[in-house]
């Protein structure tokens, strides 16, 4: 178990599935979680849950592909804990439905806008921060998407490729900094965003799971909270610009 009390991390999107999982686990090593999401019921649900816990935690209601939103998210939680140790960029939107030629181009622009500007803009304010400190770890949360098309998700997986790219350039422009930047690429992990895909998949859940997995189950949240801890953790000092699948061999087929 990472022990995390004093340090300050940022999750964002913490208000449902993965992002709640990972303020959990981040909370339960003792570190101090900046809780960020565009839904406030949820975000506040996740600081229920970590101070019920025992845990500290604060709410930042940001819509990441603001960037004035995103700035005053920073400032605030540097304001209230004086840094930012850890980020864990992982706010997004899910799929589309449709196929390349039928996805509507406001569809495109809040893909894009959330899961690809989102990540673009957390990463700036962050990093900044983390440069005048001197010290810091950054994870992006990809997906299998960045590595492997689906059907019906040219969009969503254009959008996951790109953080892929913004990972792995800004781990070279912030070679030498005393930042860590990395990201995870998720498989199938049941969260209500894969509820939703799986509404729209005419296979069935045990085929998705058959698909998906090589080990017969789906992942859970905890599983890409424990690589994200471990990618912040000094256990990871040698490990950089890296994405690491937990994805239940997915990508290994
Ligand atoms: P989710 O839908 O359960 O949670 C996403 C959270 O992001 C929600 O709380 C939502 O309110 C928030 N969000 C959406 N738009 C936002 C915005 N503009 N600003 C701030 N917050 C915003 O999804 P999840 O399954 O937990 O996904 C988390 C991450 O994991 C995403 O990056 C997703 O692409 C990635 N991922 C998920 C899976 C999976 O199988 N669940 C697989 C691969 C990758």
């Amino acid at each position: 178990m990472q022990d995390f009390s004093e340090r300050s991390a940022l999750v964002t999107g913490a208000g449902s599935g993965i992002g709640r999982g990972i303020a959990l686990a981040f909370a339960r090593a003792g570190a101090r979680v900046a809780v960020s999401d565009v839904d406030v019921a949820g975000g506040e649900e996740t600081v229920g849950l970590i101070q019920r816990a025992g845990g500290q935690a604060v709410f930042y209601r940001c819509d990441v592909s603001s960037a004035a939103e995103v700035r005053s998210m920073v400032q605030g939680i540097v304001e209230d804990t004086g840094k930012l140790d850890f980020a864990i960029n992982n706010a997004a939107v899910g799929m589309e439905t449709d196929e390349l030629p039928d996805v509507p181009e406001a569809i495109f622009d809040r893909i894009m806008g959330v899961n690809v500007k989102g990540v673009f803009l957390c990463m700036q304010h962050e990093i900044r921060q983390m440069l005048q400190q001197g010290h810091g770890a950054i994870v992006n949360i990809a997906s299998v998407n960045s590595y492997r098309p689906q059907n019906r998700q040219s969009v969503y997986t254009a959008s996951k490729h790109a953080v892929l790219g913004l990972t792995r350039n800004a781990a070279i422009d912030m070679a030498g900094s005393g930042i860590r930047i990395n990201a995870i690429a998720p498989g199938a992990i049941e969260t209500p965003m894969l509820a939703a895909a799986l509404r729209n998949a005419p296979a069935g859940r045990d085929q998705v799971i058959d698909k998906m997995s090589l080990i017969g189950r789906l992942g859970q949240p905890d599983d890409v909270a424990k690589a994200a801890l471990w990618l912040c953790s000094d256990d990871a000092s040698f490990t950089y610009g890296h994405t690491l699948a937990v994805d239940g061999g997915y990508l290994s087929r």
